[in-house]
């Protein structure tokens, strides 16, 4: 199935197995994927640590690979 890349808008071959796929196989698209990925992770995470920026600090400071 033909799909549209998010983040370098190119057409692209998803993986069948993967129908939710919605970014290309390039490197660049994929680190952009996780980047997003994260930025997503951090606010659930921000919300269920209720908020507080002293802990979500603390959990940055305890994931410094994400
Ligand atoms: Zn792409």
């Amino acid at each position: 199935m033909t799909k549209q890349c998010k983040a370098c808008g190119k057409a692209f071959q998803s993986h069948p197995k993967v129908p939710t796929q919605t970014y290309c196989s390039s490197p660049k698209c994929q680190r952009e994927r996780r980047r997003r990925w994260l930025e997503e992770k951090r606010q659930v995470d921000a919300d269920y640590q209720g908020n507080e920026p002293q802990k979500i600090e603390q959990w940055r400071n305890d994931h410094p690979d994400r």
